[in-house]
């Protein structure tokens, strides 16, 4: 009943971590409330799991703290995960954007960590729920007392590894941050993110119908800007340019709200072309707005786009005035989102445990010797791409040094 280190969630992070910890001769109990390990994993990446990116820097992750991810990302890049995933032999090809992917199925980076556990002689306990957790600081090198469904368990380290919000049919639950609370951690307020946005109604009303079409654009939010495709939904608006900006324009929930700015996001309609410019060769055009524009964008979005700015006339009868709000609107459309499709539909969980009270070297909090904290249940959340999950094995190989 007595362990080295306990890994709380046995998911992409805890698995790594325990197999390090495991690795290094500790004795490793590894638990998880789910029957069935490894589905975040299983389900990534459409089942091949873009399990890192070619290029990884403290860039392409949010946080209150952006350096906190900086050390570990630079300790356990994403060759050394390459280095596994080459050492296992498992087949996996890069995609656009630096993005790697398994060739057959995710099962072989489950299959591979796992494999990893066993190594270290890490023991499973799924499925197993932690009732509550006690700090004995008293108690020789033993620190922490975890009450289970399968008994009380006593550790030097404590590690939790339960991952965020997303997708709660997978078993996400909120007991990381709960925990984080219990040792008196400052929580981030957890939001989803990499997640669809949803319109206001007047808004849906017009482009609802246009479900499914896609086109190539630029969203903005803030200093931050992605190119590729938005896609329009029943709901509102998805597709790698609109996850990947739903992130930022949920951290400016953080920091707008309070001085009255309502957050929005802009999308370039025309990322390659200087809209104003383009107009004025077409000033004397009789041709309808909309059909121009179907040079560009979907015929059907065309249309619908110059209802909502009330511009489906012949360019040469748009005035000067007009002409030039239709130019700013193409370069940059305004969108004030209602809110997200929720956890249910996010990739991931912004916010988290408030990095400043953990150590960047080792993911231990810095006022609780022994207990550490990985994964996506920190305050590190990664773009779209592979780096989340790279922030987990980099994460979770950060405290398997030290637990
Ligand atoms: C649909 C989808 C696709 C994704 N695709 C990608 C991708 O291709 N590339 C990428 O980089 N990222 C992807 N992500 C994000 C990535 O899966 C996560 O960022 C990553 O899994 C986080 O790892 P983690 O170990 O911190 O948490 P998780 O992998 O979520 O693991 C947490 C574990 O803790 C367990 N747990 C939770 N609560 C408790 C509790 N109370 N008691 C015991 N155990 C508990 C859970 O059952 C789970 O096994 C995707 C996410 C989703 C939802």
């Amino acid at each position: 009943m007595h362990f080295d280190v306990i890994v709380i969630g046995a998911g992409a992070a805890g698995m790594m971590c325990a197999a390090q910890a495991g690795g290094r001769g500790r004795r490793v109990l590894l638990i998880d409330h789910v029957e069935k390990i490894g589905e975040r994993i299983r389900i990534s990446g459409g089942g091949r799991c873009n399990f890192t990116n070619r290029n990884v820097s403290a860039e392409n992750f949010l946080s209150q703290n952006p350096h906190f991810c900086h050390s570990a990302l630079a300790r356990y890049s994403p060759h050394d995960f390459i280095s596994l995933v080459e050492r296992y032999g498992i087949p996996y090809q890069q995609r656009e954007h630096g993005q790697l992917f398994c060739d057959n199925s995710a099962h072989d980076i489950i299959a591979m960590l796992k494999t990893e556990c066993d190594k270290g002689g890490v023991q499973w306990m799924f499925p197993c729920s932690v009732q509550s957790i006690e700090h004995i600081a008293s108690h020789g090198s033993l620190r922490f007392a975890v009450t289970t469904s399968n008994g009380t368990f006593r550790c030097q380290s404590l590690v939790i590894a339960s991952g965020g919000l997303a997708v709660p049919k997978l078993g996400a639950t909120s007991f990381g941050y709960q925990i984080a609370e219990q040792f008196g951690l400052r929580v981030v307020p957890p939001k989803p993110a990499l997640v669809p946005l949803a319109l206001a109604p007047e808004t849906l009303a017009v482009l609802k119908s246009l479900s499914g079409i896609a086109f190539d654009a630029v969203t903005h939010c803030d200093s931050a800007q992605f190119r590729e495709n938005v896609l329009i939904t029943h709901r509102g608006l998805s597709g790698p340019a609109i996850l990947q900006i739903s992130s930022y324009w949920q951290m400016q929930h953080y920091h707008k709200i309070s001085n009255g700015k309502k957050p929005s996001v802009a999308i370039d309609l025309l990322p390659d072309t200087n809209a104003a410019a383009w107009l004025e060769n077409h000033r004397s055009s009789k041709t309808l707005l909309p059909n121009l524009l179907s040079e560009f964008l979907p015929r059907r979005f065309a249309h619908e786009w110059c209802a909502l700015q009330n511009a489906e006339k012949p360019l040469n009868e748009i005035s000067r005035r007009d002409l030039d709000a239709i130019a700013h609107a193409l370069k940059a459309w305004v969108l004030m989102p209602s809110g997200t499709l929720g956890y249910a539909k996010a990739e991931v969980t912004l916010g988290g445990v408030d990095t400043h009270q953990l150590s960047s070297k080792t993911m231990e909090v810095k006022a609780t010797p022994g207990l550490y904290f990985i994964g996506e249940v920190v305050d590190v959340t990664g773009w779209l791409g592979g780096y989340n999950f790279q922030w987990a094995w980099s994460s979770g190989w950060a405290a398997g040094q030290f637990t």
